[in-house]
């Protein structure tokens, strides 16, 4: 248990591998279990606010029920609501590690929190080159699947989720990851092609069990899934650094707009569900999403991890219907 190094969303993955420890994403440990709602009781119980993101909520629940005694913290690039969780982990005895992302996408200040981190976890720099060109390969297999979402379209949006969510903790061993991945990629390459609406996802990653599902119940499949995507860190360049600069998710909404404005192009993208949490600061964003992007949006909220509610249903049913009738419905 003492290798098990906690975060509260994606970090240099790189590092925590090479120093020796299994990186867990709290988000995917809640969100997975067979009883998320218990992680958020427990938060509840423990005094947070009913009125509060249920994210932050399951992260914590995870690190207390699970006895997590390392996390490290994302300070500044992923929640407004993380300082105050660092600090009450901190003060419920757990050891945290700060990692921020700056905002202005400073190189030197990016290349120096991630020393930082370095440092933290006493981490062997020898050790840090062959475990990051193991994981290239890992980024491979998964810009392939990514891939074969929208251009051979052989991939569910649910099954792209998954692929691409994970890649943050590869599920605590990248190696087996690797493998999983090239499995899987073996395993589809006969499927027949998707048919549908092509629908692209942006937004923190959804909260509610069976959206996917539905979407392709209604004759559409997502194609992109935004921040997935960004987690798995589709940028292949040699050097950490430039690597994590790339990455668009904590660098706020400009950089996120030309990366998918330049997905709805490459995948000829027809809609667009912009998915927001409730109580996050980000919906705020929505504001500019809708004026700039040049495709139709629909925003929708969820809450807890719970199946979608019937007004939601009914809201991307009419969605997809509208894209279908404005003519360009399969391809
Ligand atoms: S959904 Fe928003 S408020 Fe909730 S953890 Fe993510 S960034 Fe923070």
């Amino acid at each position: 248990m003492n290798q098990i190094v906690g975060f509260t969303t994606t970090i240099p993955v790189e590092v925590v591998f090479a120093g020796g420890y299994v990186p867990c994403d709290l988000n995917n440990i809640f969100i997975v279990d067979e009883n998320p709602l218990r992680f958020i009781e427990r938060a509840e119980r423990d005094g947070f606010p009913k009125s509060m993101c249920n994210w932050v909520k399951g992260i914590y629940g995870v690190v207390m029920e699970k006895n997590i005694s390392r996390v490290i913290t994302v300070m500044e690039g992923d929640c407004s609501n993380t300082q105050a969780l660092a600090e009450i982990l901190r003060y419920k005895g757990i050891q945290t590690i700060p990692f921020s992302y700056p905002y202005d996408r400073d190189r030197e200040v990016l290349k120096r929190e991630i020393e930082k981190l370095i440092d933290h976890l006493s981490v062997d720099k020898a050790k840090l080159s062959p475990v990051e060109e193991r994981i290239e390969k890992v980024r491979t297999n998964l810009a392939l699947i990514d891939r074969m979402t929208w251009d051979e379209k052989v991939v569910t949006g649910h099954e792209n989720h998954l692929w691409l969510v994970r890649s943050s903790d590869m599920l605590g061993d990248y190696e087996r990851y690797e493998d999983m991945s090239k499995d899987f990629i073996d395993s589809i390459k006969e499927r027949n092609r998707i048919q549908g609406v092509s629908i692209g996802y942006i937004g923190v990653p959804p909260i509610v069990t069976d959206l996917y599902d539905f979407i392709e119940s209604v004759g559409a499949n997502v194609v992109y899934n935004e921040t997935q995507r960004q987690f798995a860190l589709p940028y292949f360049e040699k050097d950490i650094v430039e690597r994590y600069l790339m990455y668009t998710y904590p660098y706020g909404i400009f950089s996120r707009l030309i990366d998918i404005n330049e997905e709805i192009e490459r995948r000829s993208i027809q809609g667009i569900i912009h998915y927001v949490q409730a109580f996050c600061f980000r919906a705020i964003e929505d504001v500019i999403l809708r004026e700039t992007l040049k495709v139709p949006v629909i925003t929708i909220e969820g809450d807890l991890p719970k199946k979608l509610d019937t007004r939601t249903k009914l809201r991307i049913e009419a969605f997809v219907e509208m894209l279908r009738e404005k003519g360009n419905g399969e391809n």
